[in-house]
């Protein structure tokens, strides 16, 4: 069964937030589709949602800590608000454009995990990297994984080449399955593949070997192709 996320980042308003996920609610429910849906809106549009026990809401981002002086920052108190129990980690831009250090991800993922929180942990590399071949692209997607307690139970796993991310350059079946299979031989957790999935190769890709659904940025943001999306994934 596959798991699909969408992730929001910085996109949609309170009032397009909850129309898309009544829209979702309703179209799990009324195809009786069963695969786990995550939607990570903008932190804004967080909300006491009610839904099927296989849509979950997710925060994009928070900081290690329950409540205190972190201007800009949200902890648990805001997200137990609205029982929000699940979170995104080590995405590619929180470590590249807001330049998050290994060691700030892994305290989160520490203070997260320690929240009994449901973990997406996003790891990928850069191309110049993924240039260097195979063997260096492990190498760099296993320091993404320094001071991260990989036994989690709760943990669920997202392989992001960063160069594939927001690009419409998708890696190839060949590209992601060898990348899978090497982390699922580490690791087994469920994995997601993500960067530039969309509804023409969505199938396709949570089809491969390893690949146990996919996290979806810009081809989510519409409720039609997320819709459709879920429907060409729902047997897999
Ligand atoms: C993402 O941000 O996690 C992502 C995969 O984005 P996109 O689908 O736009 O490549």
């Amino acid at each position: 069964m596959s798991i699909i996320a969408s992730n929001f980042k910085t996109n949609h308003t309170r009032k397009s937030t909850a129309s898309f996920i009544n829209e979702i609610n309703s179209f799990l429910k009324s195809n009786e589709i069963t695969s786990e849906v995550i939607v990570f809106p903008t932190a804004t549009s967080l909300d006491s949602f009610s839904t099927l026990p296989n849509l979950t809401i997710g925060a994009q981002n928070a900081y290690p800590v329950e409540k205190g002086s972190f201007t800009g920052e949200l902890g648990t108190v805001q997200l137990d608000e609205f029982s929000i129990k699940t979170i995104l980690i080590g995405h590619s831009e929180r470590r590249h454009v807001l330049g998050e250090s290994q060691d700030e991800i892994a305290k989160k993922y520490d203070f997260y995990k320690s929240k009994g929180y449901k973990i997406v942990y996003c790891i990928g590399e850069p191309l110049e990297v993924k240039e260097a071949g195979l063997d260096k692209t492990l190498e760099y997607v296993y320091e993404q994984f320094d001071g991260i307690d990989v036994n989690y139970e709760n943990l669920i796993l997202a392989y992001e080449p960063v160069w594939a991310i927001g690009t419409g350059v998708t890696a190839t079946n060949e590209d992601i399955t060898s990348v899978h299979s090497a982390i699922k031989a580490k690791i087994p957790k469920p994995l997601l593949y993500g960067g530039s999935v969309k509804v023409g190769n969505v199938k396709e890709i949570c089809a491969l070997e390893g690949v146990d659904g996919a996290l979806i940025g810009t081809a989510s943001w519409d409720v039609e192709d997320f819709k459709q999306i879920i429907e060409n994934t729902k047997d897999l």
